[in-house]
């Protein structure tokens, strides 16, 4: 028997409460049952987002928010600016070429955060921007974008709202959409959120229902003015993942239990004693500045094969983690602590990735990862 862990950045996994709650018989989503358990999910759902604005529920995975985040607020011919900073970032500029809304990209170098000076400036030489779309934190280089500065040079320009993609950030770190002006956020179920893949979730503030207003909207199942209607009635526009959703209130009870500001500081405690662990054990990280907190992407050494990383900490351990995209591909592995993570998942990890590594021919002390992650990580 080989037991299978999955640190991959999404799916994650999901604690046993949160299966068993889905294991439950199906009700009837036009029943008052669902009502009523739709009714509690909405309302914790504004807590986790920490706003007072709608936070609509969709079936689909991320990129499913992200296409309604697009489609809902510009009409063909719009411009939006794009930071491209990875595989994410990249993916925001393909939908709204899809949509036919005229890109403005910001191109990143991969692992660094975008410099929010770098947006006031494009905004300054085109105000008729009228969306920005980032990632809070960019799952394919491991890095975190200063949400909280770009929601301050944006807030001034009226006609322009900030989409962000929060889908390894909400749950992981502290991210204030109503405190720090967060037009539209956009997550999904199988990262820092503890389910399966299936549900996408988008907060939209009255800034972006304005620009929705006067938006040609090309949405018809992602059509979230409908999903509004439906929803503040505590009803879908169609057939909702009524199994996620029974799984999805034992989550915002467990997040609740736990408490946000707690949620956080375990995410923050495991994210660094996996940077450390990875330093002391002789490797380093990819993000040349401003790590997520959901996930740690790190340089293979030397003449190491990331990829070969990735494979045998599948085949020989039964971890499954993750390589790198595009030309990052076989120059790094990353591996994920965000969701139902805790001390012994980072120390597993450290331990698995120091046996690869001597296994692969690299000359990596073992223990010497884990044992720093042990002294970080100590009660
Ligand atoms: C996982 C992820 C997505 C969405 O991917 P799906 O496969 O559609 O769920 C989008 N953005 C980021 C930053 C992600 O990590």
């Amino acid at each position: 028997m080989l037991k299978r862990y999955l640190l991959a950045p999404g799916p994650t996994p999901v604690p046993p409460e949160v299966l068993l709650a889905m294991a439950k018989p199906v009700m009837h989503h036009r029943a008052p049952e669902f009502a009523q358990l739709f009714g509690e999910v909405r309302n914790d759902l504004k807590w986790l987002f920490q706003t007072g604005n709608d936070v609509l529920t969709l079936a689909s995975s991320g990129t499913g928010g992200m296409e309604g985040a697009v489609a809902n607020f510009l009409s063909p011919g719009d411009k939006a600016l794009v930071v491209n900073g990875g595989k994410f970032g990249e993916r925001w500029g393909k939908i709204c070429k899809t949509f036919g809304v005229q890109v403005v990209e910001l191109k990143v170098e991969w692992g660094y955060a975008v410099d929010p000076q770098a947006v006031a400036e494009a905004l300054k030489k085109d105000p008729s921007i009228k969306a920005v779309y980032v990632q809070a934190s960019e799952t394919s280089t491991g890095v975190a974008h200063h949400t909280k500065r770009l929601a301050e040079v944006i807030k001034p320009y009226e006609g322009t709202i900030l989409v962000v993609d929060a889908i390894t950030a909400l749950g992981v770190f502290d991210l204030k959409t109503d405190a720090w002006g967060l037009d539209v956020v956009v997550a999904g179920s199988q990262k820092a959120m503890m389910l399966p893949p299936g549900l996408a979730f988008v907060s939209v503030s009255d800034k972006a229902w304005q620009l929705a207003d006067k938006a040609k909207n090309g949405a018809f199942y992602f059509n979230l003015k409908k999903e509004r209607e439906s929803q503040s009635n505590n009803q879908t526009a169609y057939t909702p993942a009524v199994s996620m959703i029974l799984g999805l209130q034992e989550v915002l009870r467990m997040l609740k239990a736990e408490g946000l500001d707690a949620v956080f500081a375990r995410h923050a405690r495991l994210a660094h004693a996996m940077r450390e662990g990875v330093k002391a054990a002789g490797l380093s990280l990819f993000p040349k500045e401003s790590p997520s907190d959901a996930l740690t992407a790190i340089s293979a050494p030397g003449s190491v094969d990331g990829q070969a990383i990735y494979k045998n900490l599948r085949v020989q351990y039964g971890i499954t983690a993750a390589g790198g995209q595009d030309h990052l591909k076989g120059k790094i592995f990353r591996v994920s602590h965000m969701g139902y993570m805790d001390t012994f998942d980072v120390i597993l990890t450290l331990a698995a990735i120091e046996m690869v590594l001597k296994g692969l021919g690299h000359p990596v002390k073992l223990g010497s990862g884990v044992a720093k992650a042990q002294e970080l990580l100590m009660a």
